[in-house]
């Protein structure tokens, strides 16, 4: 079990209910990093006493160590100040609740300096799977799902032997426009498209949850953590948000993990493991809920599952292109540059039009075709 963490972007969703854990399990907290908010970052650090507060942005970082003047807190700044906080030698598990491919070098720090992982930050793998896997391998450490579907499929797994698992079957919520047609898409705002029906969580995940991009970035990072190929990973439409995904077995056994939509559950489990600890989050109640349903995505009108997809069986640094084609595309969206369907018509034609699908995979390569995918979509 965890004793000591390190938190990457802890004044994000996850990062908070990271230190609400930490806080309820007595766990050290030994450094901090966020970009910008540094109101957020001063009160967690002055609640958790952590040696060192890392923030990329140097202006909010030269403030925050005015504010912090009085403690004995270290602070850094910019990238390599997030790299330290990565590598902080006291921490025996690095939580990256980043979001963004900004997450993969800290990420590969963390894990050449020893670390296990808790991951949350899925566009890690997404991007550069093939490195992480072989820097994890290399380090010999651990690596922790915090991602609520990876989660629950690494929970199932528990006490299943080698060779038992026949299929993935991720759950889907359906995001903020389930059951809408492509013509109902056309015109949908921002603030609608912030909506989501049953998880609150940071602005850039919510939008991937409305565009199903969130659930084609998850079977990459399913094909990823459990190494299974896409034909062995299917989506599940689930609009209660109960079942949180499952497994089936050699023999059709399916095996499913349930709670209350909250996670706190997964961020817990994956810094407890295998211990099962009393946790904050409620009790489920089946007989209330009454009601689970079920069905299969609208890949048509929800392109981007499609897409990913597609990236993931022909491989290569597609599933790079994918991703940054989408941080460029929401971040556009976001600004209101850009309509909601024009979301997945740049993830499509980045992917489509791609052509170093022949260079072999390597860091150097996947930074490349983050940078050049992302300015060509945002100059
Ligand atoms: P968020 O936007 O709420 O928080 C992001 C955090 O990362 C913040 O602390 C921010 O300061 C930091 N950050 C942002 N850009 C950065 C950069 N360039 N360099 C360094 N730090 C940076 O996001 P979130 O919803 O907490 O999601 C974090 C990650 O977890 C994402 O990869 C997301 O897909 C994944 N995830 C989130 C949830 C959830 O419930 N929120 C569930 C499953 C998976
Ligand atoms: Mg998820």
């Amino acid at each position: 079990m965890t004793r000591s963490i390190t938190v990457l972007g802890s004044t994000g969703s996850i990062g908070v209910q990271t230190l609400d854990v930490a806080r309820m399990h007595h766990i050290k907290v030994v450094a901090l990093t966020a970009n910008q908010r540094i109101d957020i970052l001063e009160k967690q650090a002055r609640e958790f006493q952590p040696a060192l507060v890392a923030v990329r942005d140097a202006q909010a970082a030269a403030q925050l160590k005015i504010a912090l003047a009085d403690t004995d807190i270290t602070v850094l700044s910019g990238e390599e100040g997030i790299l330290t906080a990565a590598r902080y030698e006291t921490a025996d598990t690095v939580v990256n609740a980043i979001v963004g491919v900004a997450g993969l070098l800290p990420t590969l720090e963390a894990v050449s300096a020893g670390k296990q992982l808790a991951l949350a930050n899925k566009e890690t793998l997404v991007a550069g799977g093939v490195v992480v896997k072989e820097a994890i391998r290399q380090h010999g450490v651990k690596l922790y799902p915090v991602d609520s579907e990876h989660s629950a499929i690494f929970q199932c797994l528990q006490g299943c032997p080698e060779g038992a698992l026949k299929k993935v079957i991720l759950t889907a919520s359906g995001g903020a426009f389930y059951g809408k047609t492509r013509q109902e898409l056309a015109n949908v705002t921002v603030q609608q498209a912030l909506t989501h029906p049953n998880w609150s969580m940071g602005a850039k995940i919510t939008i991937d949850s409305a565009t199903l991009m969130n659930k084609g970035l998850e079977v990459i990072e399913a094909s990823w953590l459990f190494d299974v190929p896409d034909e062995k990973i299917d989506v599940l439409v689930h609009r209660e948000s109960i079942i949180h995904s499952m497994i089936q077995l050699q023999d059709n056994s399916v095996i499913a993990q349930l709670g209350v939509a909250d996670m706190r559950i997964p961020i817990q489990y994956a810094l407890t493991y295998p211990e099962r600890c009393p946790s904050p989050v409620k009790e489920l109640d089946l007989s209330e809920i009454a009601t689970l349903t079920f069905g299969k995505p609208d890949t048509d009108t929800f392109e981007c599952l499609a897409i990913c997809r597609e990236a993931l069986r022909r491989g290569g640094l597609l599933p790079t292109v994918a991703n940054a084609a989408n941080e460029a595309a929401v971040q556009l969206f976001l600004e209101g540059k850009i309509s909601f369907l024009q979301i997945p018509a740049l993830v499509g034609q980045a992917v489509g039009q791609f052509d170093g699908n022949n260079s072999t995979v390597t860091l150097e390569n996947i930074l490349a075709a983050d940078h050049e995918t992302r300015q060509k979509i945002l100059s």
